[in-house]
């Protein structure tokens, strides 16, 4: 039997069982692909890396004399479609039969179960085996329960997998969340190591990106590329976080700074999302090296960061299998704002907004709360459609795969699922931006003024979307307190409200 072996971009996993097994007529292949570079607008280091990836996990498996095959993005047989590559290639090396690995994203999953109905040979997929839950399993957890808060099935992971636990029940330190002692401002206190950089040229892959015509957004320096491609650059950047920012991560994993873009987080998603490395050796290196330095890192670090991975990323991929196809279109709170220019440009006096999109266009990089409380709120204040949203974060970000970035996008920032992922908007004034940040200070706008001109914009968008949706906050107990702090304000100081939002989102570009 010849068979086939599809790879996808974000499969790479050195360590699954195929590489494993008797590999007689076992054929891998590898696609670059304009289908997937033409989705959506990609930063262009997000098109490099993933390209990078591929190719280097293709020669390893090479060099471990698995045959494989690779079509890169100019070749000739190239049909830019996986359908019409894998009928290609399987009616001319005559396989008879095609395999191939879950995948992450419905669109690809659904293309993948048409192409295999139109095969003439029998077909198999199999798990990806990277995730610590299956696609279905965070929907049987949630069986007959109304909310789907995150926190119990945390909670259930870490009994289940054994991790950060004194015995079957108890959480080691004795609390299962630390996040309130992880809320510091950074103002420089504690030094943060130098990026690990691995200054790699890539600029033969920007070229063939170029050549091809591909468009895509943010700027590169092909002569250092510092974003790992490989397994061992990966494993890399892990070990780099264990020594140096673990230490950190928590106390200021809310914090934002003009001069760190990183700060002590630990830039490791994108080698998670592409498999090169696994959630489980993630937490496993970085509990290993707690136990072994405990005396130095405090449990909160630790907690915090296991709680993004076991929680977080395994809830969200729980959320996206279970809400989709429905949850791309949902709108709950009809916004239909386009967004703004300065998305692409950065071009905006908003000292926040500004720092914080150059950084994407820069690096492909922004971290959490950059992406929630500044880009997010902002989009999320303006009333933008989610649909521009999502894909401006889809494109944008070198970590950006539809599972992970629409359940955070749509559902965490936008609240277009309605209360889904988040129980209640994440929104707020400039108050919350000043406190975790210095972007304010050299800011043309004042955080401290609430209307009128120089004010900053965020303090009337937020008192204006309150009032402005207030018919779907009014049962939600999370929102009352602001809900109160709204009715009790003036009509006079609502009508400044009113006029300073209204100019800014009606030309939001002029700001
Ligand atoms: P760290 O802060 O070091 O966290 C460690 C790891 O935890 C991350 O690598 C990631 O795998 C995981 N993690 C942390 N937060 C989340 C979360 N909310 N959901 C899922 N996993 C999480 N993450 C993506 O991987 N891809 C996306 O496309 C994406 N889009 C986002 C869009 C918005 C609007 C928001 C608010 C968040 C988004 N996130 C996304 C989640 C998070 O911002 C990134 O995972 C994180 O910034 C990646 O940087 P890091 O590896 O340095 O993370
Ligand atoms: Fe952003 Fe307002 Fe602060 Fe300026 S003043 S940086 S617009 S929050």
């Amino acid at each position: 039997e010849k068979t086939l072996r599809l790879i996808l971009g974000d499969q790479l996993n050195h360590h699954h069982s195929w590489f494993k097994e008797e590999q007689e007529n076992k054929i891998y292949v590898f696609m670059e692909m304009r289908q997937e570079t033409n989705y959506v607008v990609h930063h262009i280091q997000k098109i490099a890396a993933f390209f990078s990836a591929m190719r280097n996990f293709a020669a390893y498996l090479r060099k471990r004399e698995h045959k494989v095959l690779y079509f890169s993005i100019n070749d000739k047989g190239n049909k830019q479609d996986l359908a019409f590559n894998l009928q290609q290639l399987i009616k001319k090396h005559n396989f008879s039969k095609f395999e191939y690995q879950l995948p992450d994203e419905y669109r690809l999953d659904k293309q993948l179960d048409e192409i295999c109905k139109n095969l003439d040979i029998p077909s198999e997929v199999f798990d990806t085996e990277h995730f610590f839950t299956s696609r279905t399993e965070l929907t049987r957890f949630y069986e007959g329960k109304k909310e789907l808060t995150m926190e119990y099935f945390y909670r259930y992971m870490r009994k289940k997998h054994h991790i950060l636990m004194l015995n079957s029940k108890d959480p080691e330190g004795g609390k299962w969340n630390y996040d309130k002692s992880n809320r510091q401002k950074w103002k420089g206190e504690a030094d943060i190591p130098p990026e690990k950089d691995f200054s790699k040229e890539i600029s033969g892959i920007v070229e063939e990106i170029e050549a091809a015509g591909i468009k895509t957004m943010g700027s590169i320096d092909a002569k250092k590329f510092s974003w790992p491609t490989s397994r061992e650059e990966a494993l890399s950047v892990l070990n780099y976080f264990c020594k140096n920012l673990l230490v950190h991560f928590g106390d200021f994993q809310d914090a934002m700074h003009t001069k760190e873009a990183f700060l002590f987080h630990s830039r490791l998603s994108f080698s998670m999302n592409s498999k090169m490395i696994n959630p489980r050796e993630v937490i496993n290196s970085v509990v290993d090296y707690w136990h072994e330095h405990h005396e130095e890192i405090d449990i909160s670090q630790v907690e915090g960061f296991v709680r993004q991975i076991l929680g977080w990323r395994e809830y969200m991929r729980g959320i996206y299998w279970k809400e989709m196809p429905g949850y791309a279109q949902r709108n709950k709170l009809q916004n239909k704002a386009p967004l703004p220019q300065f998305y692409w440009t950065a071009n905006t006096k908003m000292n926040c907004l500004h720092h914080s999109i150059k950084q994407s266009l820069e690096k492909a990089y922004a971290h959490h709360i950059q992406r929630l409380m500044i880009t997010g709120n902002f989009a999320l204040l303006t009333q933008c459609d989610p649909n521009e949203v999502d894909a401006w974060y889809l494109g944008i970000y070198i970590d950006a795969i539809e599972w992970v970035e629409i359940t955070n996008t749509r559902g965490m920032s936008q609240f277009a699922d309605g209360g889904i992922v988040a129980t209640k908007p994440y929104v707020s004034s400039g108050s919350y931006i000043n406190k975790m940040s210095n972007y304010c200070k050299n800011c043309h706008y004042d955080v401290k003024k609430k209307t009128g001109e120089n004010s900053c914009p965020f303090n009337s968008l937020y008192w204006n979307f309150l009032d402005e949706k207030r018919e779907y906050f009014r049962d939600n107990q999370r929102m009352k307190m602001m809900m109160s702090l709204l009715d009790k304000k003036s009509s006079e100081e609502m009508e400044d409200i009113h006029t300073r939002a209204l100019s800014i989102r009606e030309n939001p570009d002029n700001y």
